[in-house]
């Protein structure tokens, strides 16, 4: 079964067509660039294959599922990253985890573990606002995996992110289907077999799908 199987995505926000009609197939394990200048919707599409926003138009099944249908089920398969850190700044990074923990009905040992995978064992006990940048990025990568999600959605998740922590990406990414948002076409070359190049505006060209090369 596919992973992701999008036929005439439209996304609209007033009268406009940010997404005018996007085909997308993804095996189960496969990894996708979504490259595009700003403005060009990859945002946009991100939300839709992580259940965050709905579809104008168009059919969406995620390993076989209607996320207008069943978008809880599909939510306890998917960890999505957007632009937010999506943490709670007063709370520390240990007790962020352990919130996330709870809420997927996780042992709130694999926050203690997760911690240490990201490099912020050291800085468990300090509040999430007061993390740099890329520690905060870290954080927010461990929450968004918390759940052992089998498709992770991350959108620019290389923002703040060191080489130590880019290569998180890489080991987030193994064993599960990945779709990423980036600038960054090396980026896209080391960790996605396939990219989708958007092009932005209500009549651009229809999105291409390829190689990354
Ligand atoms: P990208 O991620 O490629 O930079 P986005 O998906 O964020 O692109 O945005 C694509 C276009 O859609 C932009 O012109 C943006 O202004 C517009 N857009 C995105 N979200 C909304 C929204 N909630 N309401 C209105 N316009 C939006």
């Amino acid at each position: 079964m596919k992973a992701i199987a999008a036929r005439g995505l439209v996304q609209r926000f007033g009268q406009r067509a940010v997404l005018s009609g996007i085909d997308l197939d993804l095996e189960a394990g496969e990894a996708l660039a979504v490259l595009g200048e700003n403005g060009s919707g990859k945002t946009t599409l991100l939300r839709l294959l992580a259940t965050a926003a709905r579809p104008a138009a168009g059919d969406l099944r995620i390993f076989g599922l209607d996320p207008r249908a069943e978008r809880s089920a599909l939510r306890r398969r998917i960890g999505f990253l957007g632009h937010a850190a999506g943490v709670y700044p007063v709370l520390s990074a240990r007790e962020n985890l352990e919130f996330f923990c709870d809420l997927h009905g996780v042992s709130r040992r694999r926050a203690g573990e997760l911690l240490e995978e990201v490099g912020l064992g050291a800085a468990a006990g300090k509040r999430a606002a007061e993390l740099s940048r890329g520690m905060l990025q870290r954080l927010a990568l461990a929450r968004a995996v918390i759940h052992a999600p089998d498709l992770l959605v991350l959108d620019e998740p290389d923002a703040g992110l060191d080489e130590q922590g880019r290569g998180l990406l890489a080991s987030f990414g193994r064993g599960r289907t990945l779709v990423l948002a980036t600038h960054d076409r090396e980026l896209a070359k080391d960790l996605c077999g396939r990219s989708l190049e958007l092009a932005g505006g209500k009549s651009g060209p229809r999105p291409r799908l390829e190689a990354v090369g």
